[in-house]
């Protein structure tokens, strides 16, 4: 799709040499970039909250609604069954994504917090018994963690979280200790949504692997920054959200493995996932349908296939070494900007960047350079136990997307500057 965007963003790519990034020609396939916030034009950097969305992404859904809709499955009418074959389009452009084996190993879900769910409550909790463990990290999200509490609970098990350095770096030798005879289950991030530090997922996941206990990898940041592919990961579950990748939200991907999947009861009951049912009884469709319950996210569903067809085009390792480019340029910039520490620059890590400046509260800095039109997100960024394994309550966030610049990067060092003249 969109081969114009792949000829223009690419200056050269026929000569040797790596090609050029054409970052401004990216910027042009994202409308609400031009605009200006407060009189001064905008500069995002909180895309690992939610990133924007290319023209191509929002002609897609618009096209859905204006030309193709109607409901999924049931319909024997023609719009009924290309609707349906788009939407079996974005799972196979999905498959493609995460090179996954079979489309029935991808489940739409509404965002990764729902897919972690399903896990927690249709694989995890019917394993689970007292006394039983589910390994985490202290770098988790909440939505990595509230599903197998809640999980946890009601089987009489416990959650532990395998410890971070200082620079929230995973301890390996603790992380493999702490798999035990009870671990059920493990779960942990690809890349920490705080710090941006990327985990060693394939190592972890062969450790438990090794041991026999499955293992989900929530990838909401890593299925944005790194080149996924989960048979070579060995996952047995692997979690992302549409929003985070140029796409609608609204709309998410649980990736299991088909052996799993077909041994799973339904997460929700309701149409779409059933194959026959009377009062007394009801057989279920087989996955993914089984685990996508009532109407889904038509529309959504297709705006993700068009966000992934967006960042094929660009070439998902162009995209890296723009990323990669940005992340080095903002540490350093950071690195040198007043009162500036920073948390978690140690290590490989991928989009993220988080500081606080001298003993300002990140939402007095997030205000300020919200004055100068930059968007940064503040707070606890839902990892409050991480929050505390740092002795802090927040940080600031500046996250980077395919289509920041080093510009922007400078912008956000001067307005440290303005933060830095009005609190000393
Ligand atoms: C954003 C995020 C989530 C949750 O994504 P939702 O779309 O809100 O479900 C989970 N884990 C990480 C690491 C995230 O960054």
């Amino acid at each position: 799709m969109n081969p114009a965007v792949a000829e223009v963003a690419w200056r050269g790519a026929d000569r040797a040499g790596p090609p050029a990034y054409d970052v401004d020609r990216v910027r042009a396939d994202f409308p609400i970039l031009s605009r200006e916030v407060r009189g001064k034009p905008l500069t995002f950097l909180d895309s690992g909250a939610s990133a924007q969305k290319p023209r191509a992404v929002i002609d897609a859904v618009s096209a859905v609604y204006e030309r193709e809709y109607a409901n999924i499955h049931r319909g024997v009418h023609y719009l009924s069954a290309r609707a349906t074959e788009l939407h079996d389009e974005a799972r196979e452009k999905v498959r493609a994504y995460l090179n996954a084996a079979e489309t029935r190993e991808i489940v739409f879900t509404r965002n990764a917090t729902e897919a972690i769910n399903l896990v927690a409550s249709s694989f995890a909790a019917r394993r689970l018994r007292e006394g039983d463990e589910i390994l985490l990290t202290e770098l988790e999200h909440h939505a990595n963690i509230v599903p197998w509490q809640l999980a946890a609970e009601r089987a009489g098990a416990a959650v532990r979280a395998a410890p971070v350095d200082d620079d929230g770096l995973v301890d390996l030798e603790a992380f493999e200790a702490m798999l035990t005879p009870r671990t059920r289950m493990v779960a942990f991030t690809h890349i920490s949504n705080v710090l941006g530090v990327v985990t060693p997922a394939r190592e972890m996941t062969r450790l438990a692997r090794e041991k026999g206990i499955p293992v989900l990898i929530d990838g909401a940041q890593s299925a944005v920054h790194l080149d996924v592919d989960v048979r070579d990961l060995g996952c047995d579950f692997f979690a992302f959200t549409g929003h985070k990748l140029y796409g609608p939200s609204g709309i998410g991907v649980l990736y299991g493995k088909a052996e799993h999947l077909e041994a799973m009861p339904p997460y929700q009951g309701g149409g779409d996932m059933i194959e026959y049912v009377t009062f007394e009884k009801t057989t279920f469709a087989a996955p993914p349908e089984r685990f996508e319950a009532g109407t889904p996210n038509i529309s959504g569903a297709i705006g993700l296939g068009a966000a992934i067809d967006y960042v094929n085009a660009l070439g998902r390792d162009a995209v890296a070494a723009h990323e990669r480019d940005l992340l080095r340029y903002a540490t350093a910039r950071l690195s040198d900007a007043p009162g500036v520490r920073l948390f978690g620059a140690r290590g490989e890590k991928a989009g993220i960047v988080s500081f606080l400046q001298d003993d300002v509260h990140p939402h007095d800095v997030g205000t300020i350079l919200d004055r100068d039109g930059i968007a940064v997100r503040v707070g606890h960024h839902c990892a409050q136990p991480l929050m505390d394994r740092f002795g802090i309550s927040g940080t600031v966030r500046a996250s980077i997307g395919l289509y920041n610049t080093r510009e922007e990067i400078d912008r956000l060092v001067d307005s440290l500057h303005h933060v830095k003249e009005i609190f000393g």
